[in-house]
């Protein structure tokens, strides 16, 4: 279902948040889906983090890691390529998803290969390379189950962990039946939704291409600029295979994966696993400096990927967005990402997270259709996602502070001021004065009467009815406490 115009970090055809909320909360089975599936890893992450006595100055370690990081992050990426391209890697930098793509595209064709394995990667989704690489005749495959139900299926990922957790196991079993044939070694007959079944279909169709890859395209979760190493976690295997069998590997990292050295990575190693999965330690963590004759890929090239992550640092507010290690956390205590999914956030970053590091990435001015700025308005705020983050991203302050950016873009686009602007104008007019105040809240007590049915306030006239359609509005007392005070105790005192 991508397509060349969801290139980049929003699906261009996505519509808003709301609208997309709208829909995904009518559908049952996909709600259920969620449910089950974040409760699940909700109860095990916590039962993790439970284990470790210093859980708290864990997440505040890699706070200042990653504050100390992101404030030099220019001398860090230099000393990364220097001992990186000294251990026999080559560093290339790209300044968008174009540029990217480009520069991934030139390295493969320069193999004479038409064929790649990749290791499940949220940046090189984020530049669309997959669909940039199948217009050039390059077939990109898959090899995290996750990834490879989504690509199987012709669907989107909805969660940075789990991007087929929209999936259920019948699903999965009829998009193995459907679709394994066409992409290599179909599924076995008979094939049942057994969790075992699954993973077996998947592990003999996979197989084949590890065994035939000559170019593997993967991610990366961090790179140490001390010693020029470069680093992916997983859990099935699939991430160990492609970085090591094919005779060239391709990694797009994003420059604020960067961490200075390997002591910094230790606090992220106990961190990460056990927020992202639940787990102790991940089952896999493959590390690679530059490339080693005679063992592994001889040939090495990671792309430092920009796409908007410059101009976020410049924001001392939002940069903290760019200190995520993309476990997922967030997205499963958030109530809103329980209800409305990945998909409704339009972008291949979801839930919490995605709602303040999607609008940074692409900008919420200019365009009023950009569905991205609708998504700092995709929560209610509750702050659960602060207290999961193992980073201690304020994502409840974040999105406050984008809220404030969306509303001012909009006001500096319009040349006629706005219902709600004009509005909010009067009110500062009115509570800046006493007398004002005073006499509206008579009038506004008046009419709140007459609208009064039992008590209680049924629907607002006019635009206001968006606030009372959704709440309880109850009728204001018939005495100010103002007046009451007036009356009461000035003379008493
Ligand atoms: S914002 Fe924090 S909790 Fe959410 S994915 Fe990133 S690191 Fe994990």
């Amino acid at each position: 279902m991508n397509t060349p115009e969801s290139r980049g970090v929003v699906w261009l055809d996505s519509p808003s948040f709301p609208e997309a909320a709208r829909d995904a909360l009518k559908n049952a089975q996909l709600r259920g889906n969620l449910k089950r599936a974040t409760t699940t890893i909700r109860d095990k992450r916590l039962q993790a983090a439970g284990e470790l006595e210093d859980w708290e100055q864990l997440r505040e370690a890699a706070e200042a890691i990653k504050k100390r990081t992101t404030r030099h992050l220019d001398r860090y990426l230099v000393q990364l390529e220097e001992t990186l391209t000294a251990a026999g890697g080559t560093v290339h930098w790209a300044t968008g998803a174009a540029d990217a793509n480009r520069i991934v595209t030139e390295l493969i064709r320069a193999t004479g290969e038409r064929e790649v394995v990749k290791v499940k990667s949220m940046t090189t989704q984020e530049i669309g390379l997959n669909e940039h690489l199948a217009e050039a005749g390059i077939t990109a495959y898959e090899t995290d189950l996750a990834e490879l139900i989504v690509q199987l299926g012709d669907d989107r990922p909805s969660h940075i962990l789990v991007p087929a957790i929209h999936r259920n196991r019948t699903e999965i079993r009829d998009i193995f039946n459907a679709a394994m044939g066409r992409w290599g070694r179909p599924a076995p007959d008979r094939l049942t939704d057994d969790p075992r079944d699954l993973a077996e279909a998947a592990r003999l169709h996979l197989r084949e291409k590890f065994l035939t890859a000559k170019v593997a395209v993967s991610g990366a979760n961090f790179a140490i600029a001390d010693t020029g190493t470069v680093g992916v976690v997983e859990s099935e295997g699939n991430g160990r295979m492609c970085l090591t069998l094919p005779r060239t590997l391709i990694t797009v990292m994003g420059i604020e994966k960067v961490l200075p050295t390997w002591t910094d990575l230790e606090v992220f190693l106990q961190l990460l696993p056990r927020s992202s999965t639940g787990e102790r330690m991940n089952p896999y963590t493959s590390t690679w400096t530059g490339t080693t004759e005679g063992d592994g890929p001889q040939e090495f090239h990671l792309v430092l990927l920009d796409n908007g992550r410059t101009g976020t640092l410049a924001d001392t507010v939002g940069r903290q967005a760019l200190a995520c290690i993309r476990c997922s956390a967030c997205l499963n205590v958030c109530p809103v990402y329980e209800r409305t999914g990945g998909h409704a956030y339009g972008s291949v970053y979801p839930g919490p997270i995605g709602a303040v590091l999607t609008p940074q990435l692409v900008g919420v001015g200019g365009d009023t259709r950009n569905a991205a700025a609708t998504l700092p308005f995709a929560s209610t705020l509750c702050g659960a996602c602060y207290d999961a983050c193992p980073v201690r991203i304020n994502i409840p302050e974040l999105l406050a502070h984008l809220r404030a950016e969306v509303v001012e873009s909009k006001r500096a686009s319009r040349r006629v001021p706005s219902a709600e602007a004009l509005l909010m104008k009067a009110a500062a007019t009115v509570l800046d004065s006493p007398a004002l105040l005073a006499g509206a809240q008579k009038v506004g007590a008046l009419a709140a009467r007459a609208l009064s049915r039992d008590g209680r306030i049924g629907r607002l006239p006019g635009p206001l009815s968006g606030w009372s359609d959704t709440r309880d509005t109850p009728v204001p007392p018939a005495e100010s406490f103002r007046s009451w005070w007036r009356e009461n105790r000035e003379g008493a005192e």
